[in-house]
């Protein structure tokens, strides 16, 4: 059995324990992180599994125990009282670079390091079932939130394809928002996000205001969601400055209608297109 992220109020991890150990039968259980998030190591400490599954950037994350401190101010934010003490997972199968394969009986897995949103992301695929377990990549209620660096982002995002050409899943589930049960809904998730990576880098390159409206059409969060856009501003204005990243004027996304739609003086173009 396979275990993700589980999260994140106390009644949620409990049901899915539960349901683990309802069907479990005589299986391994098998917990597997794809990044070190607080939001997405909270339920580490419910369970008993009999293999750890993590990035070595993640086993190796020099910021460890900022993460349990964020999960417990979390918790205090909100009152919340476990029943399991919170830990950073501690990992046995450790992902060091691309391609990895992990087979147990019938289970084939492999993994891909994915740096961007943090240092230390990662996707699964599990072969079986179709399936890409994505961390906080191609969520559809999310623009890309920028921990770490948005040329490693921009990377992510490019190696996607190639990924998908060498294991063919055909669901790709995010850590937040509703899976894209279809090869067209996470490639346009993922031109959706580069897009808004591209709209950046151009308006901090330029000085072209970013179009916050049309960022706030797209996703429904901004009370939230407006701090992580300034933050990718302010660590994309650091990286520029750092010369990480240059922009290029006649650079042309596949689909430059959503490239155009955050630069605020470029009137958005209709098309009919369907399909
Ligand atoms: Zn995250």
């Amino acid at each position: 059995m396979l275990v993700f992220d589980p999260a994140w109020l106390p009644e949620e991890v409990e049901e899915i324990r539960q349901y683990v150990d309802r069907i479990r039968g005589t299986r391994h259980l098998f917990l597997l992180f794809t990044h070190s998030d607080y939001d997405h190591i909270i339920g580490y400490g419910a369970f008993k599994p009999d293999k750890v599954f993590m990035s070595k950037a993640m086993a190796e994350n020099p910021d460890r125990e900022q993460c349990v401190e964020n999960c417990l101010a979390f918790d205090e934010q909100y009152y919340i009282q476990r029943p399991y003490p919170i830990e950073y997972p501690k990992g046995d199968f450790l992902v060091f670079r691309d391609g990895v394969q992990y087979r147990y009986g019938n289970t084939k897995m492999s993994f891909y390091l994915t740096p961007g949103h943090t240092a230390d992301s990662m996707m699964v695929i599990v072969w079986q079932l179709g399936l890409c377990i994505a961390g906080d990549y191609l969520c559809n209620c999310e623009f890309p939130f920028i921990y770490h660096s948005s040329v490693e982002y921009e990377q992510t995002l490019e190696k996607l394809p190639r990924i998908h050409d060498r294991n063919w899943f055909t669901r790709m589930v995010p850590g937040h928002g509703d899976p894209a049960l279809n090869i067209n809904d996470w490639l346009k998730r993922r031109t959706e996000s580069q897009a808004y990576l591209f709209a950046l880098r151009e308006s901090i390159a330029t000085g072209v205001p970013f179009d916050e409206a049309s960022l706030w059409a797209r996703y429904k969060f901004p009370r939230l969601q407006r701090k992580y856009h300034l933050d990718n501003i302010a660590l994309m204005t650091r990286e520029y400055e750092q010369g990480l990243w240059k922009w290029d004027p006649d650079f042309e996304l596949t689909s430059p209608t959503l490239q155009e739609s955050y630069i605020a003086d470029i009137p958005i173009v209709e098309t009919d297109e369907e399909g």
